[in-house]
């Protein structure tokens, strides 16, 4: 495999990483062993192949389906499309979906699911013929449905291939109420929510910049309170990257280096994340940027620049023991799932760096997910029924409070206090205060018991300890 390509290392065995930092946390919890059991493991692999015509031909699909945890319904997690899709990475995804819900309170179990092909070797109308008999194989099995289980899109599928999901699925269960609540992602026009494209990204960096906040965890590690001016190295210009780097740079961060599997880019004095993004659409590449000081063709050498603050944006086990020790940021956020393997962490943890860990990093995505799902069952749009009747009170409220003092406000003024929350400013402040809340959990977790040393074990047995109470809750456990 070559080693200078941004691709998930198969050889490295991913549901056992996330077991074993499962375990290592487990410790730091009171349950039964065999309660914890039932947490790690994964409930339900669905594995299945089925036929597709390709030109005069017929290709078998892989593909599965994995119910992690029914401590809460449905399970939801997305679908990838990848050829380097395995039921190891599958299941160790849905695993990181069961804890990654727990965290940010989300009601949801965990599952994932993943379809083998490479997606631009099918044509537009193979790739629905693809979606849609994979959304028929789950309904078969009784794996999909908005009480069920709900995919949403993850690494090579977005808002098209959900809308073809969504369809599929009504089509088979005329007359359900709730069948556009199976999926989520979907494209605003098809019962989608304004903000899911850009939740993961968003969720990202609103994670970082609640991080580098607190002026007494930035000290430790040698850095200055704030997230304005820090030098951050984002891996990825995929949805997750993408949004990462545009919501950081916003914030007041400086991008400092974008790499992609074709190469990387560094700049000390930042890169424009939207110029970057342009001229890689333009010419099929990040190389080449004009404004880039240093160019890499090899891009984990991308990584490996002066930065405080490195996201790995793109897929697995991309920081490990082997280029671990030239890594100079201070802090990794995760916006992939599992970029950085268990020994990496530990040396990283080691040489004085924290780990803003993937399963609270990314759970944007599933937070704005899981508000698209409310609004599929409440057959209405967040912020309809209120938003008058907002801004009818700001109005009399600005009215009376000019009666009174005098003041007069200018027209800009009077707008910004009246208007009322549209759904988007509604889904970004839930999604804002869900990764403040929870970021705080985790840490309190960590600083709670001088035993746990990371974020992540602080944030599994956050997670560990509520799932825990499901099931006594389920009365499946004494
Ligand atoms: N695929 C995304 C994730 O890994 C989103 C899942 C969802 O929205 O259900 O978190």
């Amino acid at each position: 495999m070559p080693n200078n390509k941004l691709v998930a290392n198969q050889e490295l065995h991913f549901f056992g990483d996330v077991c074993k930092n499962f375990d290592y946390a487990a410790q730091f919890t009171q349950h039964d062993s065999g309660l914890l059991d039932q947490i790690k493991s994964c409930n339900s692999v669905y594995r299945f192949r089925f036929p597709i015509r390709k030109g005069n031909h017929f290709e078998v699909i892989d593909a599965w389906r994995v119910e992690h945890s029914h401590h809460q319904s449905p399970t939801k997690g997305g679908i990838r499309y990848s050829e380097m899709v395995n039921e190891d990475e599958v299941m160790a995804l849905a695993a990181l979906m069961t804890y990654k819900c727990a965290i940010v309170n989300v009601p949801f179990g965990g599952a994932k699911g993943g379809i083998k092909i490479n997606p631009q070797n099918y044509t537009l109308s193979e790739l629905e013929n693809i979606t849609r008999r994979y959304t028929v194989e789950l309904i078969k099995k009784n794996f999909i449905g908005p009480s069920i289980d709900v995919p949403a899109p993850d690494y090579g599928s977005g808002e098209r291939e959900m809308g073809w999901i969504a369809d599929t699925y009504a089509t088979m269960n005329p007359g359900q109420l709730d069948a556009m609540g199976a999926v989520t992602g979907k494209p605003i026009a098809l019962h989608g929510i304004a903000g899911r494209r850009e939740a993961t990204g968003r969720g990202v960096a609103l994670a970082i910049r609640e991080c580098v906040t607190i002026a007494e965890d930035m000290q430790k590690l040698g850095l200055t309170a704030g997230i304005a001016g820090k030098k951050v190295i984002v891996q990825g210009m995929g949805n997750v990257g993408y949004h990462s780097a545009k919501f950081l740079s916003e914030f007041g961060a400086l991008i400092v280096g974008l790499c992609e599997f074709e190469g990387a880019l560094y700049n000390a004095d930042g890169l424009d994340v939207e110029a970057v993004f342009q001229h890689r659409k333009a010419t099929g590449s990040i190389l080449g940027y004009a404004g880039a000081k240093k160019e890499y063709k090899n891009p984990m050498l991308g990584l490996e620049q002066p930065c405080d603050i490195l996201v790995p944006a793109a897929l697995e086990n991309q920081i490990t023991i082997n280029n671990i020790k030239n890594i100079q940021a201070k802090i990794i956020c995760e916006g992939a799932n599992g970029p950085t393997t268990p020994e990496a962490e530990a040396v990283f943890y080691k040489n004085g760096g924290i780990i803003i860990p993937d399963m609270y990093a990314n759970a944007g995505g599933v937070t704005v997910s899981y508000f698209e799902w409310l609004k599929n069952l409440s057959h209405v749009a967040f912020g309809r029924m209120s938003r008058r009747f907002e801004e009818n009170s700001n109005l009399n409220l600005v009215n009376m409070v000019e009666g009174i003092t005098g003041l007069s406000l200018t027209s800009m003024q009077r707008s910004s206090i009246i208007k009322g929350a549209s759904e988007l400013e509604l889904v970004n402040s839930g999604l804002e205060d869900t990764m403040i809340r929870s970021y705080h959990e985790i840490r309190e977790t960590l600083h709670h018991n001088p035993k746990i040393d990371t974020l992540r074990t602080a944030a599994f047995v956050g997670a560990i300890n509520k799932i825990a109470v499901s099931y006594q809750n389920l009365g499946v456990w004494p």
